[in-house]
């Protein structure tokens, strides 16, 4: 009966309780949030023998990596407040929540999600260079809400919206003159860890033998623009 001291008989004829891998991918679809989701790579630019980008770039302006493709798919998310006292108040939580993807879905390390559903407030300041297109944000505004140069309101006559551009009539500014615009945009997220990235389990429940069954995952994802090194080039989807 008795192993190295351990009683084993309770586990002989257990009842096998095996996760429902296909409810929390129904899960993720039912009550998910739709996503916008473009994977990063390294960009060929950096040197591998110092790990140094070249920081007149043109692909990837000198942050070593950029931004392709996307998809549209879904994810749970989380606030990670729950867990607040296992970090200096303050300090690593500022923009960061927990993201659960479908686990076919492979989100890597510094992939970008954007939320399509929802809104959030973003201010930026922008130097005026006089481009005849208009002055790029670095995203496109659902909404600007104001414009200013230092505390003066620029009359919203005064300028158009188009895309990520914002352009102002003529003699308004000089170039070097800097503004800056409070605007709604799709709140957007880097990924910045993956500890469950190995999620899954063996499941019996219907089948002849064992199967390894992924999970759907857990992230962890930060606000974009509050990243040490926010990047400084507008998001690809137009
Ligand atoms: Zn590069």
């Amino acid at each position: 009966m008795a192993d190295n001291g351990k009683n084993l008989e309770h586990a002989k004829d257990l009842g096998r309780i095996d996760v429902k891998n296909q409810e929390l991918e129904k899960m993720v679809d039912q009550h998910g949030a739709n996503i916008y989701w473009e994977r990063s790579i390294f960009c060929s630019c950096l040197d591998t023998y110092t790990g140094q980008p070249d920081f007149t770039c043109p692909s990837c302006k000198g942050k070593g990596y950029f931004y392709f493709g996307g998809t549209q798919t879904k994810a749970l998310v989380y606030s990670i407040n729950a867990k607040k006292d296992q970090y200096p108040i303050g300090m690593l939580d500022v923009g960061t929540s927990y993201m659960t993807c479908h686990s076919y879905d492979r989100v890597a390390f510094r992939d970008r999600i954007t939320f399509l559903d929802m809104k959030s407030i973003y201010s930026q300041v922008v130097t005026f260079e006089g481009d005849p297109e208009g002055e790029v944000l670095k995203y496109k505004p659902l909404d600007v809400i104001t414009v200013r140069n230092l505390g003066q309101e620029i009359p919203k006559t005064a300028y158009t919206i188009a895309g990520n551009r914002i352009k102002f009539q003529d003699g308004l500014f000089n170039p070097n003159d800097r503004f800056s615009v409070l605007m709604e945009i799709l709140p957007t997220y880097v990924v910045i860890d993956i500890p469950h990235e190995l999620r899954g389990t063996y499941i019996k429940f219907g089948y002849m033998t064992e199967q390894w069954m992924e999970l759907p995952k857990q992230y962890m994802i930060k606000r974009e623009d509050l990243m040490p090194s926010s990047p400084d080039t507008p998001p690809s989807m137009g």
